[in-house]
């Protein structure tokens, strides 16, 4: 494997954010530390070094924290503020994100590796999802019921209160402004809940929030882990709906742990997604689809289409094709302009990910490219591509969420179809093909949110909908739907 290309720390980034003692957490307008006086440390997966300490949050600073925006919500500075104003503070926002771009790209970049042109996208993607729901809060719509002549009987859309947004490491600024995004749009108070390996770009909105007209407690910040502040979060009362992104197993967890008073959940979980590739597609765009489908973010992305089915004529040429494709992948550090892959985010991630490869081996499957290790220090994987696999394999069952795809081949479009939809997962999927009537059939049989054609991981800043069919979650984000998941419809009767 060639050495991840390295920079000299000299040549590294330090922003002034790094600077100033541990980070606090945003309750009710004020940066305070936690109560406990607890800190965790927040580290570069690139040198493994601690960038800053961050608070965590303890269920004292729960309640303090879903207190503070239960006020907020109530109080007439928010609750009373009219659509157009809404949609001017949302487009305030985008703003000052718009301003700040490159300092939150290298946030990012070096709380969670990601390379650094991958950040500047997350960050200007942020900045237009944020745009798109600051067009929301004049286009919120009840409806007016057929009613006897003696009565008026229509429905209101009225937010639900306060609204948890828990979010994983893998695109910590964009998972956030995913949910402040509709939250703040449909009028509710928000809390969001970074993960614990990159709460950086969560924590810098935060700050960045407060030069807008937002009114202060509007949005609080709550830094933790999972075990013990996402939990505190979740099972409390005061919070009426959890919009999560992260995995499977904790998705199920909050599900359970929701119940206390019936909150509202979106779950937006885990993927394995399968990307088909016929023998009548554009070869060559199907084999670049494919390698970005799962070396995108080095891996770590919910939608990667760690599962690639090749039809069974092109086999040998494709191979070759998505090898050449791969070759081009260099592995090193965020900032260095020609890395394409960083490290993965966190030392227990990498042994994770690697992990698999010997459970690969013991299966039967073959490490077909990459699968080795670096001598140098650093949480880099190269692309891998495993073969000689069947679906009942942990390594074509079991997300991986690093730079690892399987690929099997099949005969016709019902196997593949068979083959695809045999996952416990349904995020999204792809079909590579010219045959326009089978690219229909296709997208209509596969099991998954959403479906690509010729092409892989194209996302829009809001016009269409995503989440999950199966374990890959429950509701969906973005397009029309998500105003309904942050609000309640009420119905109003009125006797004329
Ligand atoms: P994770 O589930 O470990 O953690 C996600 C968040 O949940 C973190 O903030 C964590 O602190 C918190 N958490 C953990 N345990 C909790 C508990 N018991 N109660 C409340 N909160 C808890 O996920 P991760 O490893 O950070 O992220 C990777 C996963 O996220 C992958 O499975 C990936 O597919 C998924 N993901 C899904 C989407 C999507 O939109 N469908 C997008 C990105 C990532």
């Amino acid at each position: 494997m060639p050495a991840p290309l390295a920079l000299a720390p000299a040549d590294r980034p330090a922003p002034a954010f790094l600077r100033g003692g541990p980070k606090k957490l945003l309750i009710g307008g004020d940066w305070v530390p936690a109560r406990s006086g607890r800190t965790f440390d927040t580290v570069d997966p690139t040198t493994e070094q601690v960038l800053t300490g961050v608070a965590f949050a303890g269920p004292e600073d729960v309640d303090l924290a879903v207190a503070a925006a239960r006020r907020a919500f109530e109080d007439p500075s928010w609750a009373a503020v009219t659509p157009y104003q809404r949609s001017r503070i949302l487009l305030q926002i985008a703003d000052v994100v718009e301003a700040n771009a490159e300092e939150l790209a290298t946030l990012e970049s070096l709380d969670m590796g990601a390379p650094l042109y991958l950040s500047r996208w997350f960050v200007a993607h942020s900045v237009e999802v944020i745009r798109h729901y600051a067009g929301w809060p004049t286009k919120i719509y009840g409806q007016t019921a057929p009613s006897e002549p003696d009565q008026f009987h229509y429905t209101l859309r009225r937010p639900l209160g306060v609204v948890a947004g828990i979010t994983g490491w893998n695109g910590p600024l964009l998972q956030a402004v995913w949910k402040l995004g509709p939250a703040l749009a449909t009028g509710n108070a928000l809390i969001l809940k970074p993960a614990q390996q990159s709460p950086l770009t969560t924590l810098r909105l935060g700050e960045l929030l407060q030069t807008t007209d937002l009114p202060a407690g509007v949005v609080g910040i709550l830094t933790g882990d999972g075990l013990v502040t996402g939990e505190a979060v979740v099972a409390h009362d005061g919070v009426d709906k959890v919009s999560f992104t992260g995995s499977t197993a904790v998705g199920k967890h909050i599900l359970r742990t929701s119940t206390g008073n019936l909150k509202r959940v979106t779950l937006e979980l885990g993927g394995k997604s399968p990307n088909i590739v016929f023998a009548d597609a554009d070869l060559k765009a199907a084999a670049a689809g494919a390698a970005l489908g799962f070396c995108a973010g080095t891996g770590q992305g919910c939608v990667a289409g760690s599962r690639i089915f090749v039809e069974d004529s092109v086999r040998e040429e494709f191979g070759h094709l998505l090898a050449d494709q791969l070759a081009g992948y260099t592995m090193g550090d965020p900032f260095h302009p020609d890395t394409h892959m960083g490290p993965l985010a966190s030392r227990a991630h990498y042994e994770r990910v690697t992990s698999y490869f010997d459970i690969a081996r013991e299966e039967g499957a073959r490490l077909r490219l990459g699968g080795e290790l670096a001598d140098n220090p650093g949480l880099f994987v190269p692309p891998t591509v495993i073969d000689q696999v069947t679906n009942d394999m942990r390594v074509s069952r079991e997300e991986i969420f690093g730079p690892v795809a399987t690929v099997m081949s099949f005969a016709d479009e019902a196997q593949a179809l068979r083959l695809a939809n045999e996952s416990d997962y349904g995020l999204a999927s792809a079909v590579w093909t010219t045959d326009l009537s089978r690219a229909h059939r296709l997208a209509e049989g596969l099991q998954a949110g959403t479906v690509w054609v010729n092409t892989y991981g194209r996302m829009t800043a809001g016009t269409v909908p995503f989440g999950g069919y199966k374990q890959s979650g429950i509701g969906r984000e973005h397009g029309t739907q998500v105003i309904d998941a942050y609000t309640e419809t009420k119905t109003v009767m009125v006797q004329l």
